[in-house]
């Protein structure tokens, strides 16, 4: 398993940073890694390190459990960790569309902006072997489209006219009378909806809508190693622009992971957990299963294994991001207890009591606790 530095490092701040100031750290790193933008090398890497830090630290009890046991989470057991996927939901974060309000796109406030259509997105299932393998993907769906009649424009024959109202300003003055005071603001023009310009008789195709839906095929490949919540970009396929005016918005398909039947992930690792019976703990065995990489899993374990301990096949994991190679399996052991024992069973356990007992209890739990405080 990989070291992870402290969330605290990651993020840059003290130990007894509040909320806001977690915030703000998160969101100025955010900004300066997120893959989509940034051209530092391990951008891809460092953007998961603090979505992880943030993810934990912003949640009060996961904060109180590692400032107490670190990133493993307490108890020692894989599943306890913090390891795994964290998708933050950073349009909360950043307040509607994470680029345009990250990264100043779409934009300002005020006066008139550059019209462009919305984004779009969509939430597609893959499963664990996909991420494995790097699979192909085809999605058929319904998409929005420039209407063809009208060119997106929504207009008749794609027929525009200067809107009367705000004179193709896009806004209006109003005046407003507050108490004793006259106040006069800016709003944006609702007969043509801030563009400026009208349609004189709406397009018979689209309604004046501009955009009719069709049946889409989206083809792409699922990165190696992506992991939940991943978002990829295809530019220009979201909603056509308004009135047909600048540039159409970009889809963003974010990968729903399927949960495997019993592997949980961690980073490019795969945990799972073996309940084993005393003997094969006590003598060792190999243990083959069907991997998700199409070939048997040998799991060796080796004699006077103890339950809770973990045996690792190394590179037999989740393909690592940038880079070469793939985690590996991690395999906690667990001691399988029949659920009923059987006279005969019962039997020759008795005779072997003596034998795989500790000799002398009172010193072994003296042994046992020295071995634990020596960690
Ligand atoms: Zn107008
Ligand atoms: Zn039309």
């Amino acid at each position: 398993m990989t070291t992870k530095r402290d969330y605290y490092d990651v993020l840059g701040v003290e130990k007894a940073a509040s909320e806001s100031e977690l915030k703000n750290a998160f969101r100025r790193l955010a900004r300066k890694y997120h893959p989509d933008r940034s051209t530092e090398d391990d951008a891809e890497d460092r953007f998961k390190e603090i979505q992880e830090a943030y993810a934990v630290l912003s949640d009060q009890k996961k904060r109180a459990q590692y400032d107490r046991f670190g990133h493993d989470g307490g108890q020692g057991n894989p599943f306890g960790g913090f390891g795994g996927g964290f998708n933050i939901n950073l349009e909360d974060l950043f307040g509607g569309d994470i680029f345009s309000s990250m990264f100043g796109g779409g934009g300002g406030g005020g006066g008139r902006r550059r019209q462009s259509g919305s984004d779009i997105l969509i939430r597609h299932s893959i499963e664990l072997s996909d991420v494995l393998n790097g699979t192909d993907q085809e999605v058929v769906i319904d998409l929005p489209h420039a209407c063809e009649s009208c060119e997106g424009t929504g207009a008749e024959g794609g027929r525009l006219t200067t809107c009367a109202s705000c004179n193709g300003q896009g806004q209006v003055r109003v005046r407003q009378q507050i108490g004793p005071f006259v106040q006069e603001a800016v709003q944006a023009c609702r007969e043509c909806n801030a563009r400026g310009k009208v349609a004189d008789n709406p397009c018979d195709g689209c309604g004046g809508s501009g955009q009719d839906m069709k049946s889409s095929t989206l083809r792409f490949k699922v990165p190696l190693g992506a992991e939940q919540g991943t978002r990829l970009r295809m530019r220009g396929k979201g909603e056509p622009a308004p009135q047909g005016v600048g540039s159409p918005g970009d889809l963003f398909i974010e990968l729903e992971i399927e949960p495997h039947p019993f592997f949980e992930r961690s980073g490019s690792d795969l945990i799972m957990s073996l309940p084993l019976g005393y003997p094969d703990l006590a003598l060792g065995t190999t243990i083959t299963i069907e991997h998700i990489d199409g070939d048997d899993l040998q799991i060796k374990v080796p004699s006077q294994s103890n339950s809770g301990e973990t045996v690792e096949v190394r590179k037999r994991g989740l393909p690592r991001q940038r880079g070469n190679g793939r985690g590996d399996v991690v395999v906690l052991l667990k001691l399988h207890m029949p659920k009923k024992i059987g006279r005969s069973t019962k039997k020759s356990l008795e005779t072997l009591r003596g034998d795989l007992g500790p000799k002398d209890v009172k010193s072994s739990i003296l042994t046992d606790a020295q071995e634990r405080r020596r960690g």
